[in-house]
């Protein structure tokens, strides 16, 4: 006999801030939510130190420590928190249908999808070959590996500029490649690049390719002076691991053939709420956020998701009388 599909009332996808918030809502207005955590369990806060800006912590506290908090306050009201990717959804009819790890279906009255953004990369055959082996797109996760070394951190937004400090504390040398001749990112963050000796700014630089072995790794980087203008000029530089601080794109592809997402792949929500277009199906966090992308936003919008959630199962509950 084929084993019964498991029902589950409210499923939140994703463990970061929006997703752990929503399971505290959700498990409180007794929604029974599951959670499937995702590849990195605790989003992306946890590939950071410090952070000072998430209010109720006064003294600040590291990324790894708010989602540990976050989880067991989430643990705390019954929140049913699982290891899992989902891989696969069909929101054609209710239930819900989505595919855990490629094999696990399970049926859902209500979705929560908050699964984040990932970090982009420049798309080159060299950056694949590299990946983990000198290439990173984490510098507080892999940074202590390059301590005394030279290292590149490409990018020249608010990300960037901090991997390059935070790195310039570890390593000998940070060589900063941004491809305009200005960093956008934040006046306070420039100053600390402009003021910390041991980074070099190499300003309308771009990457092509990334030079080493597989028995090396990363040995350094051929980068090209002006792309595109008749003055442009090769170098290479010396280095042991490469930073790609770039940006971020949205995990959305799973969901994308029924869920409405712009052109970037951020899931579009109705008005000032968390509702997508498929009915019962809500997004909440950097998911659906490409302008503010904080942590506290993401809580907050998970928030309004389990409180849309809820009214949504309540009225859905009162069809059925
Ligand atoms: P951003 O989109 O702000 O910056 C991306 C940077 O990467 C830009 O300099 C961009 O160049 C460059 N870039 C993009 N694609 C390529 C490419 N193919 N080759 C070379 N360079 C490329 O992303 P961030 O991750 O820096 O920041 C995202 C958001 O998070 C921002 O709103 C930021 O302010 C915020 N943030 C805030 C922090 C804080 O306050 N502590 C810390 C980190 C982020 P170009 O300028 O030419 O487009």
């Amino acid at each position: 006999m084929a084993e019964e599909v498991e029902r589950i009332k409210c499923l939140i996808v994703g463990s970061g801030p929006a997703g752990y918030t929503a399971a505290i809502y959700a498990a409180r207005a007794n929604l029974k939510p599951v959670v499937y955590t995702g590849m990195q369990m605790g989003g992306q806060l946890t590939t950071t130190t410090e952070v000072e800006n998430f209010p109720g912590y006064p003294e600040g506290v590291t990324g790894p420590v708010l989602m540990e908090d976050l989880r067991k306050q989430a643990e705390r009201f019954g929140t049913d928190i699982r290891f899992g990717i989902v891989t696969d959804v069909d929101f054609s009819a209710h239930p819900l249908k989505v595919t855990v790890d490629g094999a696990k279906p399970v049926e859902a009255d209500a979705v929560i999808i908050a699964t984040g953004a990932s970090a982009k990369y420049l798309g080159l055959p060299s950056e694949e070959r590299f990946r983990g082996m000198g290439v990173s797109a984490c510098a507080t996760c892999d940074g202590f590996f390059y301590r005394g070394k030279d290292v590149a951190v490409v990018g020249g937004g608010d990300t960037a500029c901090e991997e390059a400090t935070y790195l310039a504390g570890l390593c000998n040398k940070v060589y900063l490649i941004v491809r305009k001749n200005y960093l956008r990112a934040s006046k306070a963050m420039q100053e600390r690049v402009f003021k910390t000796p041991n980074i070099e700014i190499l300003f309308e630089h771009n990457t092509l390719e990334l030079l080493g072995s597989d028995e090396t790794g990363v040995t350094g980087a051929r980068l090209v002076y002006r792309k595109g203008e008749p003055d442009q000029a090769e170098k290479e530089i010396k280095i042991d691991g490469f930073f790609l601080a770039i940006g971020h794109h949205p995990n959305s592809e799973v969901f994308s053939k029924y869920v409405k997402t712009d052109e970037q792949g951020y899931i579009i929500t109705e008005g000032a709420s968390t509702r997508t277009n498929v009915p019962g199906v809500f997004a909440a966090g950097d998911i659906m956020d490409p302008v503010y992308r904080q942590g506290i936003a993401a809580a907050g919008s998970g928030c309004r998701a389990a409180i849309d959630a809820e009214r949504y199962l309540g009225e859905l509950e009162a069809q059925k009388h």
